[in-house]
C-alpha cells in the first residue's frame, strides 16, 4: 500500500468545498469533480457496479469471492470539506522524519505551528505529516478516509486469495453541511453494516454522539422614537439577551465536555424592531435532549406571556440522534474494528463523539455505521494536518476488518 499519499494529494488538490443553506444538492456542483475522478478509479481498479449518481454520491462494489454468508460490509467517507475555511488552492507541505520542533508552514506569511499549541504533534517524532500552508484548510476530513477506503478497495482487488463478502463503497457529497445522509441510497447500496471513515487520530472508534437539534428564533419588536418609547417599545435585542439569560449559564460549549450537553448560540443578528438567534441543542442523553428542548420551548412562551403571543417564533427542528441504541444490537461491529486494530498493534480507543457523522443518520436509516478513525487533527481550519504511516496503517486496518468478516 505505497501510494496512499500520492492517492490524498491528489485529491485534497480538488476544491469540494460545500455551502450551507442551499437548496440545491449537492450545495456546490464541484463536489462531482472529485466524484468523477473517484469514479473513474474505481473503475479501473476493476470495481464493479461503480456509479455516481444526480446528487454526487458514488457507489461501487466489490463482489464476494466465497459462497459462505458473510454480512455484506460497507465503508463510506466524505468528499467535501468545511465551509468554515478555505478549500481552494491548498499547498500541502510535507513534512519528513518530523523532530518534534515548531513546523514552520508558510515562508512568506511565517505561519509556524508549534507542540507548544498543539502538544498531540509530539506523537507523530519521527513519522511524516502532511500540513497546509497555513492559508487554507487541508482536507483530510475527510479525503484521508477516502484515500483509505480506495487504497483498501485496490488491495483486495490485487490480492483474489483474501476471502471476503460484499464490499460496497460509498463517498458522500455535503457531509460538513449536515446533509451527507440526505439522500444516500440505502438500498442501492447494499451493505447490512457499514463504517464511516471519518474521525480523528489513529485507534479512534466511535458510536456514541450527540442528538442534535436546531433553533431557530426571530423576535419581533416594536420600534418607536426612544423619546416617547415608555410602555411602548419592545426592543428585539433586548428580549433576545433577556431569553438567554433564561438558560443555564454553564451549559454552552465553552464550559461543558465528555458526555455533558449544551446550549450553543451560534450567531444572532438585529435591529430593535427584529433581532434573529440561531442556537444549536446538543446531548448525548435522550432525556435531557428532551429536556433542553422542552426549557427553550418554555422560555420562549414565558416571553410570549410576557411581551404579547407572536413577539418570539421558535422554529426547533431535529437534526440527527445519537447512533448508540442502533448500534448496540450489532456491538461485534466495535469487537471486530477493535480486534482489527489489536492484531497491528494499534490501541483501540472508543470515546464519544461531540459532534454528529452521516453513520449517525444512516444507522436511524436501517444501516447500522459506526465511525472510524481516518488520521487527521485540527480539522475545519490552517493548522490540519495529516500523519502518512497512520493513513497507511488504517488502511491496512480496514482491510483486516473484511478477513475479520470473513472468519467470523
Ligand atoms: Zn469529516
Amino acid at each position: 500500500m505505497s501510494n496512499i499519499t500520492d492517492r490524498f494529494l491528489r485529491y485534497v488538490l480538488v476544491d469540494t468545498e460545500s455551502m450551507s443553506d442551499q437548496e440545491a444538492f449537492p450545495s456546490t456542483e464541484k463536489q462531482k469533480n472529485l466524484g468523477i475522478m473517484l469514479k473513474e478509479e474505481l473503475t479501473a481498479l476493476g470495481a464493479q457496479d461503480v456509479r455516481m449518481d444526480d446528487y454526487g454520491y458514488v457507489y461501487a462494489r466489490i463482489p464476494a469471492n466465497t459462497t459462505k454468508k458473510i454480512p455484506a460490509v460497507g465503508f463510506i467517507s466524505h468528499m467535501d470539506t468545511s465551509p468554515d475555511c478555505p478549500g481552494n488552492g491548498i499547498h500541502p507541505q510535507i513534512i519528513r522524519n518530523y523532530d518534534g520542533k515548531t513546523i514552520r508552514m508558510n515562508a512568506k506569511t511565517g505561519e509556524t505551528m508549534s507542540p507548544e499549541r498543539f502538544p498531540e504533534l509530539l506523537r507523530y517524532m519521527g513519522q511524516d505529516l502532511i500540513t497546509t500552508d497555513g492559508t487554507t484548510l487541508l482536507g483530510a476530513d475527510d479525503k484521508a478516509g477516502v484515500a483509505e477506503i480506495m487504497t483498501m478497495a485496490e488491495y483486495l482487488l490485487t490480492h483474489p486469495e483474501i476471502e471476503h463478502g460484499t464490499i460496497c463503497i460509498g463517498f458522500t457529497p455535503d457531509e460538513e453541511v449536515g446533509r451527507g445522509a440526505d439522500f444516500f441510497d440505502v438500498e442501492g447500496f447494499g451493505a447490512d453494516v457499514a463504517y464511516t471513515v471519518d474521525g480523528g487520530a489513529l485507534g479512534e472508534i466511535e458510536y456514541e454522539n450527540f442528538n442534535a437539534a436546531s433553533a431557530k428564533l426571530h423576535i419581533n419588536g416594536v420600534n418607536i422614537h426612544p423619546g416617547s418609547a415608555r410602555g411602548q417599545m419592545k426592543n428585539a435585542l433586548l428580549i433576545g439577551m433577556e431569553l438567554q439569560q433564561m438558560l443555564p449559564m454553564f451549559q454552552n460549549p465553552a464550559c461543558t465536555d465528555g458526555y455533558e450537553g449544551f446550549f450553543h448560540l451560534n450567531n444572532m443578528s438585529g435591529d430593535v424592531e427584529n433581532a434573529y438567534m440561531n442556537y444549536i441543542i446538543r446531548d448525548h442523553d435522550r432525556a435531557k435532549f428532551e429536556e433542553k428542548k422542552a426549557l427553550m420551548t418554555s422560555v420562549v412562551s414565558y416571553l410570549n406571556t410576557k411581551y404579547g403571543e407572536g413577539t418570539v417564533e421558535l422554529n426547533l427542528k431535529d437534526s440527527y440522534y445519537n447512533m448508540r441504541e442502533k448500534i448496540e444490537p450489532h456491538k461485534y461491529l466495535i469487537e471486530i474494528a477493535e480486534n482489527a486494530m489489536k492484531s497491528l498493534d494499534v490501541e483501540p480507543v472508543v470515546c464519544p463523539i461531540r459532534g454528529g457523522t452521516d453513520g449517525a443518520r444512516l444507522s436511524y436509516k436501517g444501516l447500522p455505521c459506526p465511525n472510524l478513525c481516518a488520521g487527521g487533527h485540527n480539522f475545519h481550519g490552517r493548522y490540519e494536518y495529516v500523519c502518512i504511516q497512520s493513513m497507511e496503517k488504517i488502511a491496512d486496518i480496514l482491510v483486516e476488518i473484511v478477513k475479520a468478516f470473513a472468519e467470523r
